[in-house]
């Protein structure tokens, strides 16, 4: 499928604002992709298919999870959890996508992971720096982002666990366990 495909397939599943937001993803992932040598096709269809699930019925989301035999973790965390996962189970039964990499990239955008791939690293700094992202501290990641890309997941990974923190949320495993695993790499490193 060309983009443009991909694009029509997605749109009505979202709100214009998503939307939107997906197609600062896929230019900054785009982007990237050229930066760090990544494969420039697999970075715009993971981005444009990163949050196909994020307005999904979260009972049938729960579901997939269970039929589909995904972490048991991600039940009662509601769509914010689910969507990567459940996102990854759309692009490859829905959308066709073969490549395990793309499908990771999904899968894991919003927590990231232990051993992200460049492609998963790719898509989850693009996720939070594109250009409608407005947050504190967003120039600073998008900055660091052109310079180094481990560098600018550890940067959004520790952004995103101390905003969920600050705000009193609940932190999922794997968050935990990607932030732990930055932080010994950047350790042994000095
Ligand atoms: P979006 O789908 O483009 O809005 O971005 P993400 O998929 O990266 O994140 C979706 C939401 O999940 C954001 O509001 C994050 O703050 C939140 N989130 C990310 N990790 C965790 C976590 O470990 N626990 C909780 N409760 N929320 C998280
Ligand atoms: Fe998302
Ligand atoms: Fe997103």
């Amino acid at each position: 499928m060309e983009r443009e495909e991909y694009l029509a397939a997605i749109k009505p599943r979202m709100p214009e604002k998503r939307y939107i937001h997906t197609i600062g993803v896929m230019e900054t992932a785009i982007a990237l992709a050229k930066v760090f040598g990544e494969n420039e096709k697999n970075a715009e269809i993971a981005a444009i298919l990163h949050d196909i699930a994020k307005y999904a019925d979260i009972a049938w989301m729960e579901k997939i999870v269970r039929d589909e035999k995904l972490d048991h973790r991600l039940i009662g965390w509601g769509s914010e959890l689910l969507h990567g996962p459940v996102g990854a189970y759309i692009a490859e039964h829905e959308f066709g996508i073969v490549e395990e990499d793309i499908l990771n990239a999904i899968r894991f955008h919003t927590t990231g992971r232990v051993g992200m791939s460049r492609l998963e690293k790719i898509l989850f700094v693009a996720d939070m720096i594109e250009p409608n992202r407005k947050f504190n501290g967003v120039e600073r990641l998008r900055k660091k982002a052109q310079k180094n890309l481990d560098k600018a997941v550890s940067a959004c990974v520790r952004h995103t666990l101390a905003f969920l923190i600050d705000t009193k949320q609940p932190i999922y495993p794997l968050s935990i366990d990607c932030y732990n695993d930055l932080m010994k790499r950047e350790d042994s490193e000095g």
